[in-house]
């Protein structure tokens, strides 16, 4: 029996594992939805056709996804997912430099593909009209992508603005960048057999970032960082996670600096139990980790991701290293994700025990990674 937007509320929203993406929202053909503050609320009789379910990414284990983007599953040593290239970028363009992030390379390149006509639009993550409150943009100029540059560690509708690429920018070419949930939530809406065509056949590629965790915006942001802190958001110019510190840079005063370990409270319920750090089901995946500061660590993984970072570097230039010439390199990303993964487990394993409800992809708990160096992905997706 096709399941629908109450099997949704029943299985994701209502559970606390709903990521806030809104993809159902944007996906539903008979526009049923609306995001109501962070929860996919119904505003009119839903027509039972499915597709809100098959689009959500809560309610399947992503490695179904595997086979569909790489033609095969990942070995349980394949810590980083599938990928075939590592590398350490950065962005030559001064402008995009200044208000990136890390090397600057998700939006150097998003500014090459848009330039040279490979997409017509980007959805990207700006901030809304609260400071640092994540606000998805649909971006169709260099100038627009490089206003959203830079990490909001919080969560946002991105699949909002999907809908009005489509509907109200005509793109027909566009490229999503997004955590790694938001990732597979792209791919679902992209590869499911119920889907919204018309959106989904829209995505030309996946740019993924690296993700630890994202903190909850009222009670983190506003709460602690404002209030307890009395640091004004608008006073704040970058938050950075660097060595164990989660770091706040604010203008003309000196930076603040919180342990990770004290805020980790603050992460949203869903972050506690999700495995995937490098963004696996992406095209292209981009961190900051396995890097030196003021680079982006790269793992190009499917031939989309070749074509588009190969077109990027040719139209404007990037400055590549492989990331085996670098320090610390990649196996320092490879701890950090079987770190998430132990982490997850763990966590699950504690619900369990709590007799709490489970997210309904977890049908076992998934092989205990190995101490050994990532392996290299010789598939060529
Ligand atoms: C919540 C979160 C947690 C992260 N945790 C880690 C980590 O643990 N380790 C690590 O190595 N890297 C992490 N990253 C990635 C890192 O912060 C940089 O985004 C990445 O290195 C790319 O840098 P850049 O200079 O190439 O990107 P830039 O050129 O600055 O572009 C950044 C892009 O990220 C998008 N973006 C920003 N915030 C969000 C958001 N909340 N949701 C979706 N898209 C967003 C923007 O739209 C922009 O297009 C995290 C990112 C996020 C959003
Ligand atoms: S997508 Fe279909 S099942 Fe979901 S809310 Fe809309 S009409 Fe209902
Ligand atoms: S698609 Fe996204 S917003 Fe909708 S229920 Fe699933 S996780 Fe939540
Ligand atoms: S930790 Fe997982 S659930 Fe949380 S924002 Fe990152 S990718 Fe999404």
């Amino acid at each position: 029996m096709v399941k629908v937007f109450d099997d949704l509320m029943k299985e994701v929203t209502t559970t606390g594992y709903c990521l806030a993406c809104g993809a159902c929202v944007a996906s539903c053909p008979h526009e049923c939805l609306a995001m109501e503050g962070e929860a996919p609320t119904l505003k009119k009789t839903c027509m039972n056709c499915g597709i809100c379910y098959e689009e959500c990414p809560q309610v399947i284990d992503q490695r179904e996804l595997e086979p569909k983007i790489f033609g095969r599953e990942l070995s349980d040593e394949e810590v980083l997912g599938i990928y075939r290239q590592a590398l350490s970028v950065e962005a030559k363009p001064s402008d995009i430099k200044a208000r990136a992030q890390d090397g600057g390379a998700v939006t150097s390149i998003l500014a090459s593909l848009l330039e040279g006509g490979f997409i017509d639009g980007a959805i990207v993550m700006g901030i809304g009209s609260l400071p640092w409150q994540p606000s998805p943009k649909v971006a169709k100029t260099r100038e627009e992508l490089i206003a959203c540059a830079g990490t909001k560690y919080a969560r946002g509708p991105l699949f909002l603005r999907l809908r009005d690429a489509v509907d109200l920018h005509y793109c027909s070419r566009v490229a999503i960048v997004g955590t790694p949930c938001q990732i597979a939530a792209s791919r679902r809406m992209q590869l499911s057999e119920l889907t919204n065509r018309r959106l989904g056949e829209t995505i030309k590629l996946h740019i993924g970032l690296f993700c630890m965790h994202a903190f909850e915006y009222e009670k983190f942001f506003r709460g602690v960082i404002e209030k307890q802190l009395r640091t004004p958001l608008s006073e704040v110019v970058k938050f950075d996670i660097k060595r164990g510190q989660f770091i706040i840079y604010r203008r003309n005063k000196p930076r603040r600096e919180l342990a990770l370990e004290a805020v980790e409270k603050y992460n949203y319920f869903p972050c506690r139990v999700c495995f995937d750090y490098t963004a696996e089901l992406a095209d292209i995946s981009v961190g900051a980790v396995g890097s030196p500061i003021g680079q982006s660590t790269v793992l190009i993984r499917t031939q989309t991701g070749t074509e588009a970072f190969d077109a990027a570097r040719r139209f404007r230039g990037l400055n590549v290293l492989g990331l085996e010439e670098v320090k610390p390199g990649i196996r320092v990303i490879g701890k950090l994700s079987r770190e998430k993964r132990l982490r997850a487990a763990r966590e699950l394993e504690r619900l369990k025990l709590l007799g709490k409800t489970l997210p309904v992809w977890w049908q076992a708990q998934p092989p205990t990674p190995k101490e050994e160096e990532p392996s290299q992905s010789t598939a060529q997706p």
